[in-house]
């Protein structure tokens, strides 16, 4: 069948659809990408009020695109307390944060406990607070690190109060790829392993792509594709976030960086192709608020959050450091003609701000 009229009956697209899509003229693929995003969501635009926590950015692993853990280009290692980490998230719950975040290295030094007693001393000063941590590729860490299987690491994440994985560490699936950028992170099928033994506990998560590198289009569509095979088995995955690479302090040589127009296009096919998971976030620490606001055109329908302080992005240049205040979130999604949502964690609807 015709790629436009698969489009218009809502047919589910294959890999030579996706890749067919890049060479759409952008706008049209943004009417097509928008069609189905207000179907879903009409003018709501989702976020959610969170802080992103960094414990440490001391690092087993050495991948190149990376410019967040200590190394000769970044050598300034830390380690947060675990005063220093519940003193950010009392500021941050304070403020009305009702979600964090939080994401390390996988730091060989700090032993399991660590991480997993930072979840229980937050679950046990704000019950009420989401606890989104570990990403797979540190469940595979610490599986390896520490001698357990990643049923046992995730039976103890569930313990100590985690409510939700982050969808971190996915980068592209294609082993070639992965094996040249991040060669001894988890491998792409165990990283959707561990995603669909999380769902299987009747728990969600989210996974991201980062691209605009040196992937090809063709290894995006495939990443899209392997995620959408898991989604049909669990449908666990609540949002898929494309993350740009961000070019500075680190090891991957990249010559040629994506201009706006692949970024849009890039959204408005996840989207189309992604016909199983409900939300396409334009993650604004990575894209650029700008170009976030305009996504919202071409199919995401979610801006993340003010995030409050990001160490990850904004070491390899993005302007995310200290997130963003909510006011200027709110007058920003509204003067871009959408409605914004305040959510949680799991997109229940916390308030509309007209
Ligand atoms: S991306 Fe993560 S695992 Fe890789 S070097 Fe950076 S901090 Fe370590």
């Amino acid at each position: 069948m015709d790629l436009k009229q698969k489009l218009k009956s809502n047919i589910r697209l294959d890999f030579d659809d996706g890749l067919k899509l890049y060479e759409f003229d952008l706008f049209e693929l943004g009417f097509y990408a928008d069609k189905v995003r207000q179907k879903r969501f009409g003018k709501e635009a989702y976020f959610n009020v969170n802080r992103h926590i960094n414990p440490t950015n001391i690092c087993a692993d050495i991948c190149k695109f990376c410019a967040f853990s200590a190394n000769r280009k970044n050598p300034n290692p830390y380690t947060l307390s675990h005063e220093e980490i519940l003193k950010a998230v009392e500021s941050s719950y304070n403020n009305g944060a009702n979600e964090v975040h939080i994401v390390s290295a996988h730091n060989p030094h700090t032993g399991f406990e660590w991480y997993l007693e930072i979840f229980k001393k937050i679950k046990t000063a704000y019950p009420d607070l989401h606890v989104k941590a570990l990403t797979a590729a540190e469940v595979d860490f610490l599986s390896r690190k520490y001698g357990f299987s990643y049923e046992q690491v995730i039976q103890k994440m569930l313990e100590y109060g985690v409510d939700s994985m982050p969808g971190g560490g996915a980068e592209v699936f294609d082993e070639k790829i992965r094996a040249y950028m991040c060669k001894g992170k988890v491998s792409s099928d165990n990283w959707l392993k561990i995603h669909s033994l999380w769902h299987q506990k009747g728990k969600m998560s989210n996974a991201t792509m980062l691209f605009g590198h040196i992937e090809s289009k063709a290894h995006r569509i495939d990443h899209m594709l392997r995620l959408r095979d898991l989604q049909d088995k669990t449908n666990g995955f609540n949002a898929f976030i494309p993350l740009v690479y961000q070019r500075q302090n680190n090891f991957l040589k990249v010559n040629k960086f994506l201009g706006s127009e692949e970024i849009l296009k890039t959204y408005a096919i996840s989207r189309l192709i992604l016909d199983n998971i409900p939300h396409i976030k334009a993650y604004w620490a990575t894209s650029t608020i700008n170009l976030a606001l305009i996504a919202q055109e071409f199919g995401a329908d979610d801006l993340d959050g003010t995030i409050e302080k990001e160490s990850i992005q904004s070491a390899a240049g993005a302007k995310s450091a200290n997130g963003m205040k909510l006011k200027d979130f709110l007058d920003l999604i509204k003067s871009s003609g959408f409605i914004p949502v305040q959510r949680d964690s799991l997109y229940n609807k916390i308030k509309i701000y007209n």
